[in-house]
């Protein structure tokens, strides 16, 4: 599925824009060229008077090569000294070229059929910009999270889930396995989900970052209203779905039931989905009906996260890095 649609769309707009900016700088540079050099403006007349010039030749009768040949050499003739003329006002030898932002694809977004770097990377970035607005926490990678912020006795496992998250992350492909993050708030669990959701929009992947309460909220505004079911149906979709806080959002029998079908829907497609919460084995079943409950304990790969609230140590550790 990849990047979503509005990012795609948001990005063409961009582009368009940059032509038209790009076509009016031109005219611009034009008006201030013919300003200072009224003979420029005339040389510029004649030029664009060829083909014209050229249609006459072919029904003259008279010697149409020649005559197209002469033309030629006329046109030839008044851009050397427009060039000549411009480089004597001191502008450089493209000013009356258009000034593309890339000239790779000349800001179309499309090279061969292929979309352009360009594109791409403004695509990515609205992409990060969607997952920031609906996050606790910016868009991060890795490097900012150490197991050194953990209890000495908590190290070794949070280890163990840094690395695998880091592979998850290094390896992530439509079909990866999805994920419960179980543990109390404040040891990483939402940071280290942003680290992996950037590293599958650096891969390309549409991923679609939630909290659980909110999103849920706009679901049962979208059922009441009968509105089209938008959200579900991006929460099916995506490439990949993390769904964070989960536990504290208010369960109606109507959410549970849309619940269960974007769990199941995306386990039979092998869609993966990232969920955190603060509760445990235990507290799940009793938040969730049976069905959802069994769903993600048994088919997600469980990460227990340990030990104390590490955000004190990191803000301080913050702190002594702006001093250096
Ligand atoms: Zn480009």
């Amino acid at each position: 599925m990849g990047y979503s649609k509005e990012s795609y769309l948001k990005a063409k707009t961009i582009l368009d824009r940059r032509r038209i900016e790009s076509e009016n700088a031109l005219e611009e540079r034009r008006n201030i060229l013919f300003n200072r050099s009224p003979e420029a403006r005339e040389l510029e007349r004649r030029i664009a008077r060829t083909s014209l010039d050229a249609a006459r030749a072919v029904y003259s009768g008279k010697d149409v090569k020649s005559e197209l040949e002469n033309l030629k050499i006329k046109n030839q003739t008044s851009q050397k000294r427009i060039d000549d003329i411009i480089a004597k006002l001191g502008f450089p030898p493209n000013y009356l070229e258009k000034w593309y932002k890339c000239d790779k694809c000349q800001d179309t977004g499309y090279v061969n059929d292929k979309m352009c770097t360009c594109m791409k990377n403004i695509i990515r970035d609205f992409e990060y910009e969607r997952i920031n607005n609906s996050s606790s926490l910016k868009l991060c990678g890795f490097d900012t999270l150490s197991v050194d912020y953990y209890d000495e006795s908590e190290r070794d496992d949070m280890k163990k889930i840094l690395d695998y998250c880091k592979d998850y992350a290094n390896g992530f492909s439509q079909n990866s396995r999805s994920i419960l993050m179980m543990g109390k708030s404040g040891l990483g669990k939402t940071h280290i989900s942003l680290a992996i959701a950037k590293a599958a929009v650096d891969r390309g992947y549409g991923v679609i970052y939630v909290s659980a309460s909110t999103v849920c909220k706009k679901m049962e505004y979208e059922r009441f209203n009968e509105k089209i079911d938008d959200t579900e149906r991006a929460l099916m979709e995506c490439d990949l779905l993390i769904f964070d806080d989960l536990g504290t959002e208010f369960m109606t029998a109507f959410l549970m039931s849309t619940l269960y079908t974007i769990i199941n829907k995306r386990l039979a497609e092998s869609k993966p989905t990232i969920m955190s919460t603060n509760f445990d084995f235990n507290e799940i079943p009793k938040i969730y009906d049976q069905r959802i409950s069994s769903r993600i304990l048994g088919a997600y790969k469980v990460l227990t996260f340990t030990g104390k609230d590490i955000r004190v140590k990191q803000a301080i550790e913050g702190l002594s890095d702006d001093e250096e």
